[in-house]
C-alpha cells in the first residue's frame, strides 16, 4: 500500500539527521551524557522523524545496539522529553508517541490507521466566563477522524457489500 504524501498539510521544520558528532554535541547541549547507546537513539529518532514510539526506536537502533531493551529506550526517550528535545504526546489510547517537534501544534489522528498528522496551532478559545481563573500554558488539541485514504476504502467495502444487496437496499447503505 502506498500513501500519497498529502498536499496542504503542515510542514514543520524537521530537525536534519545530524552526524555522531552533531549528535554528541546536541546531548551536551541539553545537559545529557553523549553515551554511544544515547547518541544511536536521537539519530534514530531524527531519521524516524513526526512521532515516534518506543517500538518504533527499538526496532531501528536493533541492529546498531543489538543488547539494547525496549526500556532502556523508553527511558532515553523520557529523558529526551525532560530536556525538551522531544514532546510526549497525550493520546489516552495506544502506545505513547513522542513528537520529534516541540513547538505548539496540533494533531489529527485517523481512528482506523492511527497516522498522525500535524496541523497548524490554532490559539484556544475559551470564552472568558468558562476560564475559571485558569491561565492556559498550553493547549493540544487532537482531533480523530478518519484520513481520506481509509475513508474511501470504507466507501469501496461499503460499495462492495451493496452489490451483494438487492438493488431496494443499496441506496440506503450509502454514508460519508
Ligand atoms: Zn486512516
Ligand atoms: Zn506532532
Amino acid at each position: 500500500m502506498t500513501r500519497s504524501g498529502g498536499g496542504g498539510r503542515f510542514t514543520p521544520s524537521r530537525p536534519p539527521r545530524p552526524s555522531l558528532d552533531e549528535t554528541a554535541e546536541l546531548l551536551h547541549r541539553r545537559g545529557l551524557r553523549a553515551t554511544p547507546q544515547r547518541q544511536v537513539i536521537v539519530k534514530a529518532v531524527r531519521s524516524l522523524g513526526g512521532h515516534v514510539t518506543a517500538e518504533s526506536v527499538f526496532e531501528q537502533v536493533r541492529s546498531e545496539l543489538p543488547s539494547i531493551s525496549l526500556k532502556t529506550v523508553y527511558e532515553t526517550l523520557h529523558s529526551l522529553v525532560a530536556v525538551g528535545e522531544l514532546q510526549e504526546l497525550i493520546l489516552g489510547v495506544g502506545p505513547t508517541h513522542f513528537d520529534t517537534i516541540v513547538r505548539p501544534h496540533h494533531h489529527l489522528i485517523c481512528l482506523n490507521c492511527n497516522r498522525i498528522q500535524d496541523i497548524d496551532p490554532v490559539e484556544c478559545i475559551i470564552p472568558p466566563q468558562q476560564r475559571r481563573g485558569f491561565s492556559v500554558v498550553r493547549t493540544e488539541v487532537t482531533v480523530w477522524g478518519r484520513c481520506p485514504f481509509c475513508k474511501k476504502l470504507r466507501l469501496e467495502r461499503n460499495d462492495q457489500l451493496d452489490s451483494s444487496r438487492p438493488p431496494a437496499e443499496r441506496s440506503r447503505s450509502v454514508t460519508s
